[in-house]
Order: C-alpha cells, then sequence, then structure tokens
C-alpha cells in the first residue's frame, strides 16, 4: 500500500509518501519538510498563532510537493495519514482537517496518527527492524523509554520528571546568547570547547528508577555562565561542551540500565535493538555515546539518518502505513488531542470506526 502522511503538530509543515515494499521493508517515496524557523526565531520558541496560520499557508503547497517528488497523483495513493496530537492544537487542526478532506474527496481511508508513534516506528522504517525493541525518544518536548511491544503497544519505562532534552538543549542556547533552535548550536559550539572546564552534575545517575530530569543540570549551567560572566567564546564553547557531555553521560547511564532491563525481560532475544528518536538524537556525542552502551550490552544501536529523527512526514506516513494493514483506520471525526500519551490504551489510539 502506498499512503500520504502529514505533520502539522509543532513547526514543521511536513508531508510524505511511503509505500510498502515487495520485500517487507518500507520505501520513502518522498519526504518534504518546510522549518517554521524563521518565523519563530525572533521569539526565541514557536509562538502557538504564529505557527498555525504559516501551516495553514504552506500545507496545500507541500502535499503538493510530496505527491510529485513521488511521481505520483492522488489517485495512486491508498489512504492518508495525519497526526492529530499530541501538540499545539491550531496545527493539528491544520493537518487533521487538511487530511480528512483529501481523503473524503477522494474515498480513501483516513488514519489519526500519534505524532509519538510516528517517532517510535521510525527505526522500524529506517532499517525494517522486529517488534519488541527499545526506544529512546528524545525530543523538543519528550524524553522517554519506551518498551515497543508491537503495534499501538507501547510500555514507558522512563520519563523526565520536568525539561525535555531538546527543551534543555535550547533554553541553554537562549542562555548563551545562541541562536534557536539551541541543539544543533550548541552542538556546533561544543565542537570547539572542553567538556571537563565545568563541572556540572549528571542529575539521576545511579538511580534504579529509568527517568530524566534536566532541569537542575540547566540551573547549574545557568550558575556557571553567571558566575563567568561577561562570557568569552572559549567560555561558551567550554559551556556547551560541559552541558553536551553532562547530558551524553546522563542518557548513557539511564540507557545502560534500560538496556539490563530489557534482557531480562526478553532473554531469548538474540539480536536486541535500541533505537533512538527525536531531534536531539541528531547529536553526534550522545549518538556516540549511546553506541559506545550498545556495544557493551549486545545491543544493535539502529539510529535512523536525521531528517527521520527530527519531525517529518515520513514518519507519519509510515505510521499510517503500519494502522491501515492492521484494519486500524479512524473515522472522520476523529478528534485532534493537544495531550496523548503514547501509553495509553484508550480510543483513538486503538483504532475505533475500524
Ligand atoms: P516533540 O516531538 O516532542 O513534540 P519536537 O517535535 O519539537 O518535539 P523534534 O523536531 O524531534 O522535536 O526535535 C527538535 C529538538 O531537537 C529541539 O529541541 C532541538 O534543539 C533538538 N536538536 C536538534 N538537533 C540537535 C542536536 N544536534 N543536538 C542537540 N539537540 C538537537
Ligand atoms: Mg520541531
Ligand atoms: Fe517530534
Amino acid at each position: 500500500a502506498t499512503v500520504l502522511g502529514i505533520e502539522t503538530s509543532c513547526d514543521e509543515t511536513a508531508a510524505a509518501v511511503v509505500r510498502r515494499r515487495a520485500d517487507g521493508g518500507a520505501e520513502i517515496l518522498s519526504n518534504v519538510v518546510l522549518s517554521q524557523i524563521e518565523e519563530h526565531a525572533a521569539f526565541g520558541g514557536v509562538v502557538p498563532e504564529i505557527a498555525a496560520r504559516a501551516h495553514v499557508e504552506a500545507l496545500d503547497g507541500i502535499v503538493r510537493a510530496a505527491l510529485g517528488d513521488a511521481g505520483i497523483t492522488l489517485g495512486a495513493v491508498d489512504a492518508v495519514a495525519a497526526t492529530v496530537g499530541p501538540g499545539l492544537v491550531g496545527g493539528l487542526l491544520v493537518g487533521a482537517m487538511t487530511g480528512k478532506a483529501i481523503a473524503a474527496a477522494r474515498g480513501l481511508p483516513f488514519v489519526a496518527v500519534n505524532h509519538l508513534e510516528g517517532h517510535a516506528l521510525s527505526p522500524r522504517l529506517s532499517d525494517n527492524i522486529a517488534y519488541p525493541y527499545l526506544l529512546l525518544l528524545v525530543s523538543g518536548g519528550h524524553s522517554q523509554i519506551l518498551l515497543v511491544r508491537g503495534l499501538g503497544d507501547y510500555e514507558r519505562w522512563g520519563t523526565t520528571i520536568d525539561d525535555a532534552l531538546g527543551e534543555a538543549f535550547d533554553k541553554t542556547a537562549k542562555l548563551l546568547s545562541l541562536p534557536h533552535p539551541g541543539g544543533p548550536n550548541v552542538e556546533i559550539m561544543a565542537a570547539k570547547g572542553d567538556p571537563t572546564r565545568f563541572a556540572l552534575p549528571r542529575p539521576m545517575k545511579g538511580e534504579a528508577r529509568l527517568d530524566f530530569s534536566f532541569s537542575g543540570l540547566k540551573t547549574a549551567l545557568r550558575l556557571a555562565a553567571e558566575a563567568k560572566a561577561p562570557l568569552s567564546d572559549e567560555d561558551v564553547a567550554d559551556l556547551c561542551a560541559s552541558f553536551q557531555a553532562a547530558c551524553a553521560e546522563t542518557l548513557a547511564d539511564r540507557t545502560r540500565r534500560a538496556l539490563a532491563r530489557f534482557r531480562e525481560r526478553f532473554p531469548d532475544i538474540a539480536g536486541p535493538v535500541l533505537g533512538i528518536a527525536g531531534g536531539v538524537g541528531a547529536n553526534k556525542a550522545i549518538r556516540a555515546a549511546l553506541a559506545k552502551e550498545c556495544e557493551t550490552a549486545g545491543f544493535r544501536l539502529v539510529a535512523p539518518p536525521l531528517k527521520l529523527c527530527s519531525d517529518n512526514g515520513a514518519m507519519i506516513a509510515y505510521a499510517g502505513l503500519e494502522r491501515l494493514e492492521a484494519g486500524l483506520t479512524d473515522s472522520l471525526d476523529a478528534p485532534v488531542r493537544s495531550r496523548w500519551p503514547l501509553d495509553e490504551k484508550s480510543a483513538p489510539l486503538v483504532g475505533h470506526g475500524r
């Protein structure tokens, strides 16, 4: 089957076409992402009203571009999938209404996708791995360790008790006067810095439960920056490097425990997998730290290409494809939801209107 996917939950207007291949894998026929970074740059964060309006203006053209890049018309599409949550309601409405309108006009099934399910399944899209696997989701709004048991079947093993990791990167960048979005800019500065210069905390390190906490780290960084002000370029680079090292070490510690727990739970799985998803998964120092943990524990690390880690339409089209294949389509009155935990078992996650 071939699925058109639409993603508008935050500040990316995205559409993509994904098709099931004969060998069981999936093929991305197109993946068009328009970032609204410039629209929000002056505000140092995403402004919901501006985001919703930008989605309205861009989405038709992005859908057309996705079909054009794929070299197909709507006649070759078998279902339309759109993110209906979690996220900013204005943007979700734009994407969901557009997806439903296309589905209604063409008489196609509509699939209401949880954005987090899109992230969670992206290692299957990129590498066709089998269930179950572990997933580390580190994005602008989420930091979670998930057991992905099957489609629509997730166990959240750990989550952040305060800031998401991407958010901590973004706030660190803002504090150090680096441009928005913070993550990539902190990484660029960190490459020039000394990660041992500032002794920052490793929150939750050694704790048995698998949760994260990043607000103490953020505060420690702010205090270190204030103590050194005015900051030279070298100070900023060293602060970024020290912050990034603290994040990588914390993630490695949490992940090590999760891998051990997975082993206990599934002793018979020969090639266990840890997948990474979310924009922070683009960070090379973090990838390296996770790769090391996986190597030690005998896990395969599946880190999808950067374009599939941050928000995109292909992961939504792919989640839609798996749901379509499982008969889990949704009715055209499927609601949008600003909050929608992935491990919640209520509708529409279980596919009402099937
Ligand atoms: P969510 O999926 O939770 O709703 P989101 O959609 O904003 O959040 P993504 O698009 O997956 O999240 O990722 C964006 C986040 O990733 C931002 O916080 C950004 O700063 C961070 N990020 C991107 N690249 C890097 C990098 N190289 N290093 C660290 N963080 C990064
Ligand atoms: Mg984003
Ligand atoms: Fe996301």
